[in-house]
């Protein structure tokens, strides 16, 4: 197994070192790659009030989720529990002592390569690894690259590739955290982890939650799930405006109860119930058992009590999953907004869709008994408010009073 290893301190991850571990990726063809964070790095001194070594491995974590190669690409605390001075050669031996068969290759961007020869113990990483280089910066000379590579394998028989990155992305760490102090820079920064720096208030970043622009909210939002599911949630935002704007309901509302209606979606069951404690939400006993059903509450309390939703979109994430009797504009756009965004696909979506913008009440109708049957065919309960929003709708079709 070829397993590429990239250490760094990440402080924070940014879009340079994520277009390197991609194209590095396949130029080595590793089966995998390891993002490893740096604890105490030996030949730098991080400025004060930074990130914690905990901050650095979850914003890496973000990043690395957001190449979307979950069995290919992975993050290591391994440096994090070890005490004293992190030094690469002891990260290479652990490695070693896994799995000796492994294929090791160290990457690395040009500082640190010209540097290697002063590394703790080089001659034990170029024994255990393969070097992997690449320029990152335009200024950076490829030619410098193969010069030390030439030295080091004559120095010390190292194994070397010099890549050349199909796109440099000229930042570092460093900058990315003056710029990002100034208030610009995230464009050099996946959204997550931008998100992740908002709720955090790092690196001089110190945002009013309650009252994010849209840009900042997304951030949040998407910091908050795994990677596979922002186009989700970024096919319900767009929708769900669409709707609005079909409808006549307030648009930006539309919006914000989009982007946030799945923020809770990958919180452990504990931590969902512990919450509607702590908002005093009651659950009945399909909602105490199926973690499904409670994102949408919880969800709906990040919602309100982090990001300041009014009420009305409180609601509508509240009862995005169910249904209920008697749903508002906004309640009823967002719930069948996630259920026909475009990135959906199963039978009868397109009916949906093409019914949402002609009669509302009929997809949302035609939602719940999709629900419903679909709940049936598993062998699931059915929970009793989307049945009685299914009755309700019905009630309304047919002219009864509900
Ligand atoms: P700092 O500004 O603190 O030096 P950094 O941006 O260099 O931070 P590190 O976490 O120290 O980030 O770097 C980890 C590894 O990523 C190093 O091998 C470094 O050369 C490489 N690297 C950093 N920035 C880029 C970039 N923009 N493109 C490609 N590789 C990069």
């Amino acid at each position: 197994m070829k397993l590429g290893i990239y250490g760094g301190t990440f402080n924070p991850p940014h879009l340079g070192h994520l277009a390197a571990a991609r194209f590095a990726l396949e130029a080595l063809e590793l089966d995998e790659l390891r993002f490893v964070p740096a604890a105490a790095p030996p030949h730098k001194v991080l400025p004060s009030g930074t990130a914690t070594a905990q901050q650095r491995l979850e914003m890496t974590d973000l990043a690395a989720d957001g190449l979307l190669l979950p069995q290919k690409v992975h993050v290591s605390g391994m440096e994090l529990g070890r005490s004293g001075k992190s030094y690469t050669a002891d990260t290479l031996e652990q490695l070693k002592a896994v799995d000796a068969s492994a294929e090791l290759w160290l990457l690395m961007g040009t500082d640190m390569f010209l540097t290697l020869q002063n590394w703790h113990e080089p001659e034990v990483i170029t024994r255990l690894a393969g070097i992997c280089t690449f320029a990152r910066t335009h200024s950076d000379s490829v030619e410098a690259l193969n010069i030390q590579a030439d030295y080091l394998q004559k120095a010390l028989g190292a194994r070397t590739r010099v890549i050349e990155l199909p796109h440099i992305v000229d930042v570092s760490s460093t900058r990315l955290r003056e710029l990002l102090a100034r208030g610009e820079g995230q464009e050099y920064l996946p959204p997550a982890v931008y998100g992740y720096i908002i709720r955090h208030g790092l690196y001089g970043v110190h945002l009013d939650l309650k009252h994010l622009p849209d840009r900042e909210l997304r951030a949040c939002s998407y910091s908050m799930i795994r990677a596979k599911r922002i186009a989700h949630v970024q096919g319900t935002e767009e929708e769900a405006v669409r709707l609005a704007r079909r409808w006549g309901a307030d648009q930006e509302k539309a919006r914000r109860a989009a982007i946030l209606h799945d923020c809770t979606k990958y919180w452990e069951k504990d931590e969902q119930l512990a919450m509607c404690r702590a908002h005093g939400i009651p659950l009945d006993d399909l909602e105490q058992q199926a973690v499904k059903l409670l994102h949408a509450k919880t969800g709906a309390c990040v919602a309100r009590a982090v990001y300041g939703v009014s009420d009305d979109v409180y609601e509508a994430i509240f009862w995005h999953t169910t249904g209920k009797a008697n749903m508002s504009l906004l309640e009823k756009i967002l719930y069948i907004a996630d259920y026909m965004e475009p990135n959906r696909d199963f039978p009868g979506v397109e009916r949906l869709r093409e019914l949402a913008y002609r009669d509302l009440d009929q997809a949302v109708l035609a939602g719940n008994e999709m629900s419903i049957q679909e709940m049936k065919e598993r062998g699931l309960p059915v929970h009793p408010n989307t049945v009685q929003s299914r009755d309700w709708l019905r009630s309304k079709r047919n002219g009864k009073e509900p």
